[in-house]
C-alpha cells in the first residue's frame, strides 16, 4: 500500500517558508510505516505545476492532507487533482479545520473522510480495517454510499505516547533536488494534551483528552538522533506550553547540559518559576515565548487564560536576567476590547522587562468561543476560511474602532515595541 501525506500551502496566495516539521502528519507518517505501508510526504510545494509533478510521480492508494484554517481551498484542489488521476484513491483530511468542521468538510465528494482531533490511532485502524472500509473504523467521520455523513463512535488516542513509533525525521529532512528544504532546527512535541480551556483556542476537540507526556527516555532519543543524524545545534519545543510538566523540563534539562544544543520553546507564566527557569538557561534555553493575550484583568477572563500579570511580569523579568530571549505576545482587538483598554494592554506590555514585545490583531477563528463573542459586536473583515492568518490581514475590527484608527493604533504599538527593543532604557 502506497501512502501520500500532504500539507497543502495556504491558498490565499502566502506562502511561508517550509522550514517547521508538520508534526500533524510526521506523526502520521510513522504510524503508516510501522503498518508496513510505503509513505511518502509532500511538503512545501505552492504551484499546481510542482504538485502535478508530484502526483504524476506517485501513485497513492491513500492521500491524507494537514488542514488548516487557511489551507482549505488548496486541499480541496489537490484532492481534485488526485481523484482525477487515480479515482481508486482515498483521501483523508485531518487537522485543525477537519476536526473542528468534519461535516462542511464532506460537503465536497472529493474527500472520503476526516479524522479528527490526535489521528495515530483512527489512522492505524483505517489501515488495519482496509481503506474505504469506513464502516468498521471508530472515530472516522465519513460519507456513505447515499451522500449521508456519518460519525462513527469510539476512537481514541494513544494513553502511553512512547508507544507511538518513531517520527520518520530523514522522510522530511531530505533535500529535494527541486525544492530544498532547509534544515535550521529539529522539532520536537514532548507531550499532548492542554488543561486551559481559552476561549480563542481552535483545538476544541481536545476536551476531555487526557494529558500525557513522552518519558524523558523518549525524547533525549530523539534529540540525540537529530543531533547525531543531521549535526543539528537547534532544537524547538513546539508544545504549546513546554513547561506544564515541570519534573519532565527538569530531566531535560539536566540532559542537555554540556550537549552543546541551542533550544525554544512556549511556555504560560503561571508553570513558571525562577528555579525552573534557572535550569533551563543553564542548560541552554535561547528563547522563551510567553502567549499573554492581553494585559487586561478583563479580557484575561473573557480570553479564560487568567494569567495572573503580577506574577508574570515578575518572572519574564527574571527569566530575562538570566540571558534567556524573552518574547512577550499579546493580542490587541480583542472582541469586546475598548479604546482605553486597548492603550492599558500597550501600556503593560511595554513595561515589561522582556527582550521582545509582540503584538497582533486579535483573530478569532471560527469554532471558538471567542468567534461567537465577536459576532455580537464588531465587524469581521474576512469573507472565506482562505483569508484567515496571512501577514497584514486584519479578521476582525472590534466595536468602537474605525478600521484606519485601528490600524494606525496597532502600527504605533508595533513602533513602540521596536523602540523598546533597541532602547530599553526609555521604557524604565
Ligand atoms: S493554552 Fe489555551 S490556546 Fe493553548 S492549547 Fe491550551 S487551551 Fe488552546
Amino acid at each position: 500500500m502506497k501512502i501520500l501525506l500532504i500539507t497543502p500551502q495556504p491558498s490565499g496566495g502566502f506562502s511561508p517558508p517550509f522550514t517547521v516539521l508538520p508534526l500533524g502528519i510526521a506523526c502520521i507518517a510513522a504510524v503508516g510505516r510501522q503498518a508496513g505501508a510505503e509513505v511518502d510526504v509532500f511538503w512545501g510545494a505552492d504551484t499546481e505545476a510542482e504538485v502535478d509533478d508530484y502526483l504524476n510521480s506517485c501513485k497513492p492508494d491513500i492521500a491524507g492532507m494537514q488542514t488548516f484554517i487557511n489551507n482549505m481551498s488548496s486541499c480541496f484542489s489537490i484532492a481534485e487533482r488526485i481523484k482525477g488521476k487515480y479515482p481508486g484513491a482515498i483521501t483523508v483530511m485531518g487537522g485543525v479545520q477537519a476536526s473542528n468542521f468534519p461535516e462542511e468538510v464532506l460537503q465536497s465528494k472529493m474527500i472520503d473522510c476526516v479524522i479528527t482531533g490526535e489521528g495515530e490511532w483512527t489512522f492505524q485502524e483505517l489501515l488495519k480495517n482496509g481503506a474505504g472500509n469506513f464502516r468498521k473504523v471508530p472515530g472516522v467521520v465519513w460519507r456513505d454510499a447515499g451522500g449521508k455523513i456519518i460519525r462513527n463512535p469510539g476512537g481514541t488516542v494513544f494513553e502511553n505516547l512512547d508507544d507511538l513509533p518513531l517520527i520518520p525525521y530523514p522522510l522530511f529532512y531530505r533535500q529535494k533536488e527541486s525544492r530544498p528544504i532547509p534544515l535550521v532546527r529539529g522539532h520536537i512535541l514532548t507531550h499532548r494534551g492542554c488543561p486551559r480551556h481559552c476561549s480563542h483556542c481552535p483545538l476544541r476537540f481536545r476536551a476531555g483528552v487526557p494529558i500525557r507526556a513522552h518519558s524523558l527516555a523518549r525524547v533525549m532519543d530523539t534529540i540525540r538522533n537529530l543531533q547525531s543524524e543531521f549535526g543539528l545545534s537547534f532544537i524547538e519545543f513546539y508544545d504549546e506550553n513546554f513547561t506544564l510538566h515541570p519534573d519532565l523540563v527538569r530531566g531535560i534539562c539536566g540532559e542537555l547540559k554540556g550537549m552543546n544544543l541551542g533550544w525554544s520553546c512556549t511556555a504560560r507564566t503561571g508553570e513558571m518559576t525562577e528555579e525552573l527557569a534557572e535550569k533551563m538557561a543553564i542548560s541552554g534555553c535561547h528563547e522563551i515565548i510567553f502567549g499573554l493575550g492581553s494585559g487586561v484583568p478583563r479580557l484575561q477572563k473573557l480570553l479564560n487564560t487568567n494569567e495572573d500579570l503580577q506574577h508574570a511580569s515578575r518572572i519574564i523579568s527574571a527569566v530575562t536576567k538570566l540571558g534567556v530571549n524573552t518574547v512577550a505576545a499579546f493580542a490587541l482587538g480583542i472582541p469586546t476590547e475598548t479604546q482605553r483598554e486597548f492603550r492599558e494592554s500597550v501600556r503593560f506590555a511595554l513595561g515589561l522587562n522582556a527582550r521582545q514585545i509582540r503584538f497582533e490583531a486579535a483573530s478569532p477563528l471560527p469554532g471558538t468561543i471567542l468567534y461567537d463573542i465577536a459576532k455580537t459586536g464588531g465587524r469581521f473583515l474576512v469573507r472565506s476560511w482562505d483569508d484567515y492568518i496571512s501577514p497584514g490581514q486584519m479578521i476582525y475590527l472590534p466595536a468602537g474602532w474605525r478600521l484606519g484608527e485601528f490600524k494606525r493604533a496597532l502600527f504605533f504599538a508595533k513602533v513602540s515595541a521596536r523602540i523598546k527593543r533597541s532602547f530599553p532604557k526609555i521604557f524604565g
